[in-house]
């Protein structure tokens, strides 16, 4: 295990985490020919950004994706694969910063944004957000303001729905995060001031404060709420997208129906290669095809948004409950 560290946080010196995560990064691209080739392809990627249906959405077209977008996440396939977030199983090149003893921050092999970082829990456990959102909420903090983390749910966008993971990405990446509050009406003006996502085709809410205890106890009974509505005893599909700065946390809670459209699936031209997580429902659809990337048009992305997102009309029981 010493062997993956090649630092740890918090330190004595005081260093900060998003300044250690930077020197990971340059030490990785010189040590890790395959992240260097990943992070060189990043050159190469196109972005279009497309105004419709009332919002921004970007599109960038990632031919590297293809196999994160593609993954089976079956159970079957998952027990059938060596886990690749298992320190054991880690390429023998790649090293991360151990945090808070209990998780490993490592450069994204399959990278999206040049500063790309997947954090892992040193225990192979599933992903489960309720046990977890307390340490979302310190590391957003310890990485902030240049840095947003996501949580994607076990059947909505985790690649390895078996092993508890995070991503940390630029903070200042996404067009809903840069739009907030644009397209939320507030609903609750309180400690935690709660909102809840208008006109944009997806069914998210967004929690604000400075305290993390409230703001832990109003997510818990968001999550109450969504199992009760939804008569659920697993955790809701939901992906969580955090934010920190001037001492407040910004939560976006993305509600899913199913984690990929009817597209997915379907055969020949008619395939559309789109597999959404907690980044493309921010706002940055991320396709591996070149056909995609170049026909995808506001009213796709709109369909897309609404196939995957749950019902307007559950959320406002959910909203209701809480
Ligand atoms: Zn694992």
């Amino acid at each position: 295990m010493e062997s993956k560290i090649f630092s740890a946080f918090p330190r004595s010196d005081r260093k900060q985490l998003s300044a250690l995560c930077l020197a990971l990064l340059e030490a990785q691209k010189k040590s890790w020919p395959q992240l260097a080739s990943a992070q060189q392809g990043l050159a190469d990627i196109q972005s279009r950004l497309i105004r419709g249906a009332g919002y921004e959405t970007g599109v960038q077209f990632n031919p590297a994706r293809k196999v994160s977008a593609g993954a089976a996440v079956d159970a079957e396939s998952i027990k059938n694969r060596p886990c690749f977030l298992c320190s054991g199983n880690l390429p023998p090149e790649q090293k991360g910063i151990l945090y808070s003893k209990d998780y490993l921050i490592l450069c994204n092999p399959a990278p999206v944004f040049a500063k790309h970082f997947t954090v892992a829990h040193m225990q192979h456990q599933p992903q489960a957000v309720a046990m977890s959102m307390e340490r979302l909420l310190d590391l957003t903090a310890d990485l902030s303001p240049e840095f947003a983390v996501i949580y994607n749910g076990p059947a909505c966008g985790a690649s390895a729905p078996d092993h508890l993971h995070f991503q940390a990405i630029p903070a200042n990446s996404l067009p809903l995060l840069e739009s907030f509050p644009g397209h939320f009406r507030i609903i609750n003006d309180a400690a935690v001031k709660i909102y809840c996502g208008e006109g944009i085709n997806r069914a998210a809410m967004v929690f604000v404060g400075g305290d993390k205890d409230l703001l832990l106890f109003q997510f818990a009974r968001l999550l109450q709420a969504a199992q009760k509505v939804l008569s659920l005893s697993d955790e809701p599909m939901i992906n969580v997208l955090c934010s920190s700065d001037h001492g407040q946390w910004r939560i976006i809670i993305f509600f899913r129906s199913r984690h990929r459209p009817d597209s997915f699936y379907a055969a020949g031209e008619q395939r559309i290669f789109i597999s959404p997580g907690a980044i493309d429902m921010a706002g940055l659809i991320i396709t591996p095809l070149k056909l995609d990337f170049d026909r995808l048009d506001g009213d796709m992305i709109r369909d897309i948004y609404r196939e995957v997102s749950l019902p307007e009309e559950t959320l406002k029981y959910i909203i209701e409950e809480l």
